[in-house]
């Protein structure tokens, strides 16, 4: 698996407060010239001090960034580095909100964008891509089938892959930045995140090393994954099962419904090294925090209540510790799901 680096140790001191958003520690990001950078004003998302069945926890409002989910993270670092190399068109593969993030940045810098999606892909994510003027192409099949297919594109075009290429992790090693700096530099002593492609717990891992080596904390805090059972690969790895594609079961947690996470080995680790833990939940146990959260005014998609279902089942365990979780997508990019799922009961 291909990785990059900045090269550059950690210093609080670099931290330029005066750049907004996640730009702030552009000095640890590789991207070289100011004038390279795509920027539509992402990062520095608010950290909530929140309680979940009267458990202290912060909430991380990733669902608050231009294209409403958290992959702008990636995007705005992958697209100003593609940008700096003179790419002139890109291809990328998604289920939905990472394709929608690449294709706004595409756009902001003008470089063509082909976005690859399953067919099956909910209207309204595939409404967001095709509005930000990237080529559209619907895969039949699984989600397989079209990472198969980008793979296949990717021989002859820059492949602006959330998953394989390494400029996107590094955008999202921002979000531990972002949260341990949000505390005072204290260290959390858990994180509990969605994991589908695992591109955000990869991500927070190679930030929280960063932050580690520096001496910046003490500790790294236990990464807690959260899968659907319908599609739990990884879970079933962490607990010694096999796993078969042939199990996948539909879940509306779309977003980490990823049967061969490419970065299977490397999620594993980042768990095991960190003593966290892989949980699955069940399509009830998501549907009730959709409609928890949504009763407490936060609207966001199902993927991002598949979290909280997994949060709800740990957050016992972890009584008297700074937990943090991330809120990961906007619930305006699946309203008529949202719609579906709490529409029945009071
Ligand atoms: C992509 C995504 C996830 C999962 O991220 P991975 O990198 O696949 O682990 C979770 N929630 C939302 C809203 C997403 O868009």
């Amino acid at each position: 698996m291909l990785d990059v680096s900045s090269g550059v140790p950690f210093d609080p001191g670099d931290v330029d407060a005066s750049r907004p958003g996640l730009w702030r520690y552009r000095a640890f990001l590789p991207v070289a010239n100011d004038s390279s950078i795509i920027t539509l004003g992402e990062g520095w998302t608010p950290l909530l001090e929140w309680a979940i069945d009267g458990n202290p926890v912060w909430l991380k409002l990733e669902q608050l960034f231009p294209s409403g989910s958290f992959k702008d993270r990636g995007a705005t670092v992958l697209v100003s580095a593609a940008n700096e190399a003179g790419v002139g068109e890109v291809v990328e593969d998604s289920s939905g909100n990472a394709g929608s993030a690449i294709a706004a940045y595409c756009a902001r810098a003008g470089i063509a964008c082909r976005i690859l999606a399953p067919a099956n892909t909910l209207e309204s994510k595939l409404a967001q891509i095709r509005a930000y003027g990237a080529e559209l192409v619907a895969v039949p099949g699984d989600r397989q089938a079209t990472a198969q297919a980008a793979w296949e594109q990717a021989q002859t075009h820059y492949y602006a892959s959330h998953v394989w290429n390494p400029l996107f992790l590094q955008g999202c090693k921002t979000f531990a930045y972002e949260l341990c700096e949000q505390l005072d530099w204290r260290t959390p002593d858990a994180v509990v995140l969605p994991v589908g492609n695992g591109t955000l717990m990869l991500g927070a891992y190679l930030g929280l090393q960063d932050l580690l080596m520096a001496g910046v904390i003490e500790a790294m805090p236990r990464l807690i994954g959260v899968q659907s059972a319908g599609c739990a690969p990884l879970v079933a790895a962490w607990e010694g099962h096999a796993f078969d594609v042939a199990q996948v079961q539909p879940t509306v947690a779309a977003g980490i419904a990823i049967a061969a996470p490419a970065r299977r080995e490397q999620i594993l680790e980042a768990v095991a090294q960190t003593g966290g833990e892989l949980v699955a939940v069940s399509e009830d146990e998501i549907v009730a925090a959709l409609r928890l959260l949504a009763g407490q005014g936060l609207f966001v998609e199902p993927t991002v209540a598949a979290t909280i279902a997994g949060l709800r089942k740990v957050l016992p365990t972890l009584e008297g510790q700074t937990v943090v979780t991330a809120l990961t997508g906007h619930g305006l990019k699946a309203a008529a799901k949202v719609w579906d799922l709490t529409g029945d009961e009071p």
